[in-house]
């Protein structure tokens, strides 16, 4: 099984025992960065191993590689035999791994790793992309058919991506150390196992002198707690998020926690993807059994389906797609899970003799108009795009105009109920108000689908004019339990939402 491996670095090797101890039942090895520590310190670190239970790699990163090592090679050697060093206790107070680079040639340090029972991992790191053909150079890496072979690439697309689980396929049988780094590559970190990987690496978080060793690290809690990567196994039926850049989602905490208490073998992973043609490849490699789909893909997604559920066909915009035997089938829980939730909120049965404006026309906003078309409400669509507006408000007759003076002031007819659907306001940017043109009177209900902040600005304009306001939270729990349904069969367990925390 692939193992956990905590990155430790601290600036001493007291403060690197500290943290490993506190992570002890998390992980199963740890590395020491020397690079990280202060110089000092540097000339201890033979005495690390004996100071701690866990098995040590031991690395002196440089700065070209990502690492914080900024002398020379001569004194990087130095320190390495240093660290390598026989000592008078036995073996297993050695390190238990040395990182060297690929074109670090010193058969001194190689031939003391090997006599001292030290396992050599022979290591490239790549901040520029991920080269074609990594299989290759995976198989050519190791200088001795001891060692094992590490590669750390930072892919620029989830094209790039691509290329390591199809490096992992090709070098089936090779001891390797295989991951990406950064937003692209979170997934290659929580399915290490897949890829074949000796282990993943984990941060520490939360402790500000300890700074990531590489970017895109998760920590043991994360790992082990919420992706439970030691049940990962090839049988772990994958489901997951894409989107771009998916910085805002809940997710993957609502599926993981399910499946945990459930009991489920299955995983839920988000996949950043700044192409939906690559991330549909990526789908079949791993065998990702089905996904939500979110912002800007929800259109984009319908050529990829075989089958569309009714909804889907109607709406023409679809958030869950399904692996079946003939092909991807797509669904739309948006729809079912916004109007559930606008009705609760409003205690009615239907939008009878409402008048409602629906702000923006994109993905989700084609299933809010389609429901309050189904439930009979009148409405107004403004978008910034004004083509788009018009194509979604024809053909249910609604009333459509530009995000502008003009929508604000039509909004006068249709202000029973607001329904804000447009990312503006959302994480990162808080502060962005896609209605600032319109002042509330009081009287509106308003319901943002943002729910990340909690509250936006535009509702808390809302809020202090008086408006019953709803976030987009309770929708997102509706819409992801018709989700369940979708990914595993069967009713949702209710019973487990009040245990949930998100
Ligand atoms: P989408 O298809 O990309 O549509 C984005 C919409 O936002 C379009 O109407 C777009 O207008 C508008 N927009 C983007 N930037 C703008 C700007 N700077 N000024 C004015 N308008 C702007 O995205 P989506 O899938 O519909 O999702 C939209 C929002 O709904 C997101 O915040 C998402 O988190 C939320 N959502 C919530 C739930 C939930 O369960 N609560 C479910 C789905 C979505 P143009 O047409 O002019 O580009």
């Amino acid at each position: 099984m692939a193992r956990i491996c905590l990155c430790l670095t601290g600036k001493t090797l007291a403060r690197d025992q500290e943290i490993l101890e506190k992570y002890e039942k998390q992980v199963d090895m740890a590395e020491l960065r020397v690079d990280c520590l202060d110089p000092d310190e540097r000339f201890l670190i033979r005495r690390f191993p004996e100071m701690v239970k866990a098995p040590v790699i031991l690395t002196i990163r440089r700065e070209r590689d990502g690492g914080f090592f900024v002398g020379g090679e001569g004194a990087r050697i130095i320190l390495l035999s240093k660290g390598l060093a026989f000592a008078e206790a036995d073996r297993r107070h050695n390190f238990a791994y040395v990182d060297l680079e690929e074109d670090l040639n010193v058969p001194s340090l190689e031939e003391a790793a090997r006599t001292f029972g030290t396992r050599i991992i022979r290591s490239f790191h790549d901040y520029q992309g991920v080269e074609q053909n990594l299989a290759g150079r995976l198989r050519a890496l190791r200088h001795g058919g001891d060692e094992i072979a590490k590669a750390a690439v930072m892919p620029r697309s989830m094209a790039e991506v691509i290329r390591v689980y199809e490096a992992a396929r090709e070098t089936r049988g090779l001891e390797k150390i295989l991951l990406c780094m950064g937003d692209y590559g979170g997934n290659t970190r929580i399915l290490a196992e897949l890829l074949g990987s000796h282990l993943t690496y984990a941060a520490v978080k939360g402790e500000a002198d300890m700074p990531p060793g590489a970017p895109g690290q998760l920590c043991p809690k994360e790992l082990v707690d919420f992706y439970r990567f030691r049940t990962i196994t090839p049988k772990t039926r994958i489901f997951g998020i894409v989107g771009f850049p998916l910085t805002a989602t809940s997710s993957p905490a609502f599926f993981n926690t399910i499946f945990s208490q459930q009991n489920l073998d299955a995983v839920y992973i988000p996949f950043p993807s700044d192409s939906l043609e690559a991330f549909m490849r990526l789908a079949d490699l791993i065998g990702l059994e089905g996904a939500s789909v979110t912002i800007p893909y929800k259109e984009e997604i319908l050529p990829y389906l075989k089958l569309r559920s009714e909804k889907v066909d109607f709406i023409k915009a679809c958030n869950t797609i399904l692996r079946r035997p003939g092909g991807w089938v797509g669904a739309n829980t948006d729809a079912l899970g916004f109007s559930d939730s606008l009705l609760n909120f409003i205690g009615a049965k239907n939008l009878k003799g409402k008048r409602v404006t629906i702000i923006g026309a994109g993905g989700v906003a084609r299933a809010v108009a389609a429901e309050v078309y189904r439930l009979k409400g009148k409405a107004l669509v403004l978008n910034r795009t004004l083509f788009r507006a018009r194509d979604l408000a024809a053909p249910y007759r609604f009333a459509w105009s530009g995000l502008d003076g003009r929508g604000a002031d039509l909004m006068s007819r249709y202000s029973d109920i607001i329904i804000q659907t447009t990312s503006v306001g959302m994480e990162p940017d808080v502060n962005a108000d896609p209605l600032e043109l319109y002042k509330f009177t009081g009287k509106e209900v308003v319901m943002d689908l943002i729910y990340k902040p909690e509250t936006s600005h535009l509702l808390r304009r809302a809020a202090q004019a008086g408006c019953s306001i709803r976030n987009g939270y309770d929708m997102l729990i509706r819409q992801a339990q018709y989700q369940y349904t979708q990914f595993l069969g069967g009713d949702f367990p209710a019973q487990l939402m009040s245990r949930m925390i998100i």
